[in-house]
């Protein structure tokens, strides 16, 4: 196979078209075949279509971005290169795909170089990133080994969970209190007043943690709140006939899972879906894995919610921070974005399927998550080591193994100057002052 002949049509596209709705042009603009429809009438109008009828979410897009949501591995393999492939095909694919976006673990001691001397501030998304997507959403507990990864990993570098659940939620999967936790796609942020650095302090609203800890509240979308709840409890009634639809209430956003839903229903659950949203101009929909997310149309996003904490913690003004966003959906690509522009820090995509992105590294699935994680501890704490005792003799980077030596010379950017800037290499290696600050890290 020629690689580089064939390395856009390997890519995984966004495939359903880029058109108003999925841009978040709310649905009033949409063009609408009815008005306001009762739900109860709407309910018997849909369940009387047949297929071929769905014209609105046909014609909006709506229904290939449900289809290319979460797509099998063999269909991706044949609609991206254009030729059927046998499924061993795919590790080529792949391969040819990580030129582009390399294994964060392949390329950690180059990561590990350029964050000399920073603070690394690491972001993680929660499902399908720490814990498997499952077809049960309730269901998507991250291991007891990814957990251990994540407590260790905030210990060292400060660690925020950016997830679409709501915020409560996605503090009971987790129930690490060492972290900072942003819900419903970043429009729920909570952190500990104290250590509010900088930032408007008048935007965010003071309130408890699960400790009784006073913390504070930034949520852009709160006036959104009664409208979200009717949505939510709206879409559960129509839904309720539709085997295998779940709808979730996420707070400030509401996501219907068609995951277990029969492919011919699709298009029911999409105009029902549709239908109500006419009734709603200020929210939208955005496609995630095969789940319609409703939200409101504000500007914000899981990039605007790393920018504001990266300001409230007092990290955006500061050269000597290198932030890393870790995460699997089309909502992370914001994060992506955000960090790759002005080369702020490293994006990292896990996908263990070729998709175009705006990270740049990536990393397979879960368990690289885990082991990439349990390796920016294991280097945290050889630069401890080798600060306190200073008696060691010379050794090997931790990792070492994971150098793929060729992937800078696929990626010549990588030499000319798009990493992040890094500080001069004759500053100490060592971070001194935050071990005194932090006399446990000496236990381990
Ligand atoms: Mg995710």
């Amino acid at each position: 196979m020629d690689v580089k002949s064939t390395k856009a049509s390997l890519v995984l596209a966004d495939s359903a078209p880029i058109n108003k709705s999925r841009l978040g042009i709310h649905s009033s603009l949409l063009p609408c075949s009815q008005a306001g429809p009762t739900f109860s009438n709407n309910i018997l109008a849909i369940s009387s279509k047949k297929p071929g009828k769905f014209d609105d979410v046909r014609s909006n897009g709506w229904l290939d971005a449900m289809r290319s949501s979460s797509p099998p591995r063999e269909n991706i393999l044949k609609n991206f290169t254009s030729v059927e492939v046998a499924s061993h095909d795919g590790d080529i694919a792949y391969r040819a795909w990580m030129i582009k976006y390399p294994s964060a673990l392949n390329s950690f001691r180059q990561i590990m170089e350029c964050a000399k001397n920073r603070t690394i501030v690491v972001f993680l998304d929660y499902d399908g990133t720490l814990s498997p997507i499952v077809d049960d959403p309730d269901r998507a507990f991250m291991s007891a080994d990814m957990r251990f990864a994540v407590k260790r990993v905030a210990k060292y570098f400060p660690t925020a969970i950016i997830s679409g659940r709501s915020r409560d939620k996605v503090y009971e999967l987790v129930r690490l209190k060492e972290l900072y936790y942003a819900g419903s796609h970043g429009m729920d942020i909570m952190f500990p007043a104290e250590e509010m650095a900088s930032g408007d302090r008048s935007i965010c609203t003071k309130s408890t943690d699960h400790q009784g800890k006073e913390v504070n509240l930034f949520q852009p979308a709160s006036e959104f709140l009664p409208m979200i709840n009717e949505v939510f409890r709206t879409l559960v009634e129509i839904t309720k006939n539709i085997k295998g639809a779940k709808v979730e209430n996420h707070k400030f956003c509401v996501s219907v899972h068609y995951r277990n839903v029969d492919e011919n229903s699709w298009p029911i659950v999409a105009q029902l879906v549709y239908d109500v949203l006419k009734e709603y101009p200020r929210l939208r929909i955005t496609h995630g894995r095969k789940v319609l997310e409703v939200r409101p149309v504000i500007d914000w996003d899981k990039g605007k919610a790393v920018e504001f904490l990266l300001e409230s913690l007092g990290f955006s003004t500061n050269q000597d921070v290198l932030p890393i966003y870790i995460g699997d959906d089309r909502t992370d690509e914001d994060a992506f974005k955000v960090l790759q522009s002005g080369n702020r820090g490293y994006g990292i995509l896990v996908s263990a399927v070729p998709k175009e992105t705006n990270a740049f590294f990536s990393l397979r699935d879960p368990s690289e998550v885990k082991e990439f994680l349990e390796s920016l501890v294991e280097k945290r704490m050889k630069r401890i080591v080798i600060g306190l005792e200073g008696k060691l003799p010379p050794q090997k980077p931790l990792n070492s193994n994971y150098v793929d030596s060729t992937s800078e010379e696929r990626r010549p950017e990588l030499l000319e100057g798009k990493l992040p800037p890094q500080k001069p290499l004759n500053s100490n290696y060592v971070d001194s002052t935050s071990e005194e600050r932090r006399p446990e890290l000496y236990v381990e």
